[in-house]
């Protein structure tokens, strides 16, 4: 049983990454349909749901930047657009399972998504909608890492869910490339701030820590993850104070 207890209302930060193939890139129906499978479940079992989707599989910012000698904004706000087309796919996928679904988009667009409000996001959640969150926060020289952070405090969540690929928590060093790294289970902010770890930006952590908002760290390919968060089962690693 996690410290938290059973969760209602969460945000869910999917990266452009967890909806690629093998290459990185684009988008892979079958990498969609292990989140969609998740997210069906969640909320099933009755969780008021919000996604913050990434875009790193569709365009990244500072890479690009250099290799086009575009402007860090210019190329930030191509990025952010890469996180709107993410977050149609998704759209469209957990519909196709019957799941109701909005976007909200901090960059307007208003022909494929609404505006960002507040209050109407908090609504949808309660008629048992997902909300999708697209563009991040909608600045360049940020991340959706921060946007997730941002919207979780915005709607009163009761914890940051951020989702990895086949990597079930927070190691000391990258698993997927040193043998030897160890999980660390349970942290605190002071700990997620000063060692360096690969879990998010350093805003979007100083963010959670200023306000208390608990973050878990799970593998979102190993089915159930999601369900069994929700209902307080400790999954993962967990940062909170
Ligand atoms: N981005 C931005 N402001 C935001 C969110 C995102 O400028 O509030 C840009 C930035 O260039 C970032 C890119 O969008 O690198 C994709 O977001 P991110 O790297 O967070 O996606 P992920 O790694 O989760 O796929």
């Amino acid at each position: 049983i996690s410290e938290l207890g059973p969760l209602k209302r969460v945000v869910l930060k999917l990266s452009g990454e967890s909806l690629a193939g093998d290459g990185g890139y684009g988008i892979d129906p079958g990498s969609l349909e292990v989140s969609v499978g998740q997210v069906l479940e969640a909320v099933e079992a009755g969780a008021e749901l919000a996604i913050v989707v990434g875009g790193g599989n569709i365009f990244r910012g500072a890479q690009v930047a250099d290799e086009l000698g575009i402007e860090s904004a210019t190329a930030d706000y191509m990025s952010m657009l890469g996180t709107v087309i993410n977050a149609l796919a998704l759209q469209a996928a957990l519909e196709r399972r019957g799941v109701p679904t909005r976007v909200q988009s901090a960059i307007e667009i208003k022909e494929v998504a609404e505006p960002y409000i507040r209050r109407r996001a908090i609504r949808h959640l309660e008629k048992g909608r997902v909300v999708i969150f697209a563009s991040g926060t909608g600045n360049p020289f940020f991340t959706t890492d921060t946007g997730a952070a941002l919207r979780a405090l915005e709607i009163n969540a009761d914890a940051l869910l951020m989702a990895k690929n086949r990597v079930d928590g927070i190691y000391d060093k990258d698993p997927r490339v040193h043998g030897d790294a160890r999980i660390v289970r349970r942290l605190d902010y002071m700990e997620l701030l000063s060692r360096n770890l690969a879990v998010m930006d350093h805003t979007a952590a100083t963010l959670c820590s200023g306000e208390g908002l608990p973050i878990i760290v799970f593998d979102i390919l190993k089915s159930g993850n999601l369900r069994r968060i929700l209902q307080g089962e400790r999954v993962g690693s967990l940062v909170w104070r």
